[in-house]
């Protein structure tokens, strides 16, 4: 069973919006067995739709579309997928009395737009859309089934949800799709492969192995595609296993878990506590721990000290160091670090100081140089990484590589 998502909206193709909703029903799909071929976008445009549409339908059995059929889009979807499809459009009461009450609850009279939205085409069976005015629709030809569905996030997801999922499972027998994720980490990707370079090579075909690298860690995700997932989950927890044995020390965990939630679960069960003092990364590190649900237990303080001032005034770096070594030193690193520990009194602290850019650099201390300070109960030390030449890449990257070197220390 293969799947395209189409999605419809200038608005996504001038980065105005993310097409947040190609990925829901991504997601959804392969949760239930079906392969997305291809992801789309494309303009609110007639043409467009009926080309793109030709094509989808030519390669799968699904397709799923999302958006355009607003009021004030002249439903352009709408009225090209009645066109597709050779029908016309018929009145519906029922829609229509729902779209009546929604607006009636904002006080909003009902007008000719709205009596639009209440056209649906006689071929297709009208997906009932509880949280909106524009109702989905399901239309079949030779077997295939082409859905179209409102752009708004919260109604799409739940017409999926409780919609167009349920009837996909009984339209058609769906196999399943297995997806299993281990989390390496202190290893680099080059010399991962060819650590398991014997392991991948006795993979069965229909087990497929991507590698997903990100600073300090490489995802190993193996797939399996329209199987008896059962028996694949177990073959490919056996796989795993092996793997345990040819690098004990680099697994981080399974599945979805990022390095800061394996820091956090960590913290919180060995009741230990964590400050951070930041730099460059400003803030970012904090907010990787404090999005976190129970963060309270264990993030005793985070403090963004941008300038020399706050980093001597509040953490007690020595402005000697500063002026004799730098900001972007290994001495204030370890200093910030130090200093966020005993300020605070948590058992841990991490620390970052590095130039950001796109100013700022040196041929000494070129863009992106971030040192990165570690305070334990026992030692405290500074690592240096070259963080890359992108502003916000260098601030995600240190503060991957932070929370990497804390994860180790703690591991
Ligand atoms: P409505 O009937 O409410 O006007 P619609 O079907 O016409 O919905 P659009 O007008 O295309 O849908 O989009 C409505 C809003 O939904 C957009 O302003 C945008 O914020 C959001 N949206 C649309 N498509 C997507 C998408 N693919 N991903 C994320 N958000 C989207």
């Amino acid at each position: 069973m293969r799947a395209t998502i189409i999605t419809i909206g200038d608005e996504i193709l001038i980065g105005q919006i993310l097409d947040t909703n190609s990925r829901y029903i991504s997601r959804a799909l392969n949760s239930h067995g079906i392969v997305v071929g291809e992801r789309t976008s494309i303009g609110d445009n007639r043409s467009q739709i009926v080309d793109t549409l030709d094509r989808a339908l030519a390669e799968s059995d699904v397709v799923i579309i999302t958006g355009g059929l607003g009021p004030t889009k002249d439903d352009i979807t709408k009225h090209t997928l009645c066109e597709y499809f050779g029908s016309t459009l018929r009145f519906d009461e029922r829609e229509a009395e729902h779209i009546r009450s929604l607006l009636a609850a904002r006080n909003i009279a009902f007008n000719d737009l709205n009596r639009g939205q209440a056209m649906v085409p006689e071929c297709c069976t009208v997906l009932h859309n509880a949280h909106g005015t524009a109702p989905g629709m399901w239309f079949e030809r030779e077997g295939r089934v082409v859905v179209s569905l409102p752009g708004v996030p919260f109604e799409m997801q739940h017409l999926i949800d409780e919609e167009v999922i349920p009837r996909l499972k009984k339209r058609f027998d769906l196999r399943e799709i297995v997806h299993r994720t281990m989390i390496t980490f202190g290893i680099a990707e080059s010399i991962l492969a060819e650590r398991i370079a014997a392991w991948e090579d006795a993979l069965p075909d229909y087990i497929h192995l991507a590698y997903l690298p990100a600073p300090n860690v490489v995802r190993l995700r193996l797939s399996a595609y329209e199987v008896e997932g059962k028996e694949v989950r177990r073959e490919i927890d056996e796989k795993f296993e092996q793997l345990r044995s040819i690098i004990p020390d680099n697994i981080a965990g399974f599945e979805g878990a990022s390095v800061e939630e394996l820091v956090h679960n960590i913290l919180i069960e060995r009741g230990e506590t964590l400050a951070v003092a930041e730099s460059c990364t400003g803030g970012a590190i904090a907010s990787k721990f404090t999005a976190q649900a129970g963060a309270s237990t264990y993030f005793l303080c985070g403090v963004v000290s941008y300038s020399n001032e706050s980093k001597s005034n509040v953490l007690g770096v020595k402005m000697s160091d500063i002026t004799q070594f730098g900001a972007v030193s290994e001495q204030v690193a370890k200093a910030m670090a130090q200093g966020a520990k005993v300020i605070s009194g948590a058992n841990f602290a991490i620390s970052t100081t590095g130039i950001a850019g796109p100013t700022g650099g040196s041929a000494e201390k070129p863009v992106g140089t971030v040192w990165i300070g570690v305070a334990t109960p026992d030692k405290c030390y500074a690592v240096l990484k070259n963080c890359g030449t992108d502003r916000s890449q260098i601030i995600s990257r240190a503060t991957a590589y932070a929370i990497a070197l804390l994860y180790d220390e703690l591991k």
